[in-house]
């Protein structure tokens, strides 16, 4: 089985013993730096979102490149991680989300991973896969760490921290935590057919739960510190997948069919 892996800042990765060869992999959208490791006759993909150059503002990552490259590899099962920030003041900071459901308030991202050639009607209607879900649930009471499932995240362009107003209208609406790199991936993956599901580590409270202003560095030094557990879970999950493999799952298996434009046949 092959699996993507797109890992946050706050997996260090250091405590995994695996070798690692680095690829400069090329796609229709730029070049993806990756690397591959092989864990039990299995490949694992594992991308860092900024690839060359990190940290990245998050509107500037090449998301489609690193989509592109999982389908060209035929990865297909992905798992993102995510640092996050809570809209509900239940979700305290350290809190390990799984993601279930995302609203989309992106406004400058690509809509679409397809471009000129066609593109896709794609269901969204679950966006994240449950083979993935159950695996990160599986892998967290394994590992006695708490998690936090059936999550809905609010996508945002960022980089700014969301203003108060904001937050409330995305609690009002459902939202559970708040993110600047989430979606993107979410529906290029399923445009693609590729299983995806998402972790995520709460790293502070949204703007107005907090008698405080957002402190960047305090936020810096809680993901070093608390990154352990994500990458815990991350890694035990992604060994589950590798034991039941992927076949069998058809969560993204239709995508919808490719609308061409009317005049591609009459060339
Ligand atoms: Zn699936």
């Amino acid at each position: 089985m092959t699996l993507g892996l797109i890992a946050t800042s706050s997996m260090g990765l250091d405590s995994l013993d695996i070798e690692r060869e680095t690829l400069y992999v090329p796609t229709r959208w730029g070049d993806v730096l990756t690397q591959r490791m092989r864990v039990d006759g299995d490949d694992i993909y594992l991308v860092r979102r900024g690839s060359i150059r990190h940290p990245l503002e998050p509107g500037l990552i090449n998301t489609r490149a690193i989509c592109a490259m999982f389908a060209q590899l035929d990865v297909r099962t992905v798992l993102s991680t995510c640092v996050v920030g809570s809209l509900r003041r239940d979700l305290q900071e350290g809190t390990i989300v799984s993601l279930q459901q995302f609203i989309d308030f992106t406004s400058h991202r690509p809509r679409t991973i397809f471009a000129d050639d066609g593109f896709r009607f794609t269901d969204m209607s679950e966006p994240y896969c449950p083979q993935v879900q159950a695996s990160l649930q599986k892998a967290a009471i394994e590992i006695d760490v708490d998690l936090e499932t059936a999550i809905c995240y609010v996508g945002v362009d960022g980089p700014r921290y969301e203003t108060a107003a904001e937050v409330r209208i995305y609690s009002l609406l459902g939202g559970d935590v708040v993110g600047h790199t989430g979606v993107a991936e979410a529906i290029y993956l399923r445009e693609l057919g590729i299983c995806h599901g998402a972790l995520g580590l709460v790293a502070n409270l949204a703007a107005g739960l907090n008698a405080d202003s957002i402190d960047n560095e305090v936020i810096g030094a809680f993901r070093q510190e608390h990154g352990e557990h994500l990458e815990q879970v991350a890694l035990k999950a992604i060994g589950l997948l590798t034991d039941i493999g992927g076949d069998e799952c058809q969560c993204a298996g239709a995508p919808g069919a490719l609308q061409s434009p009317p005049w591609i046949d009459a060339r």
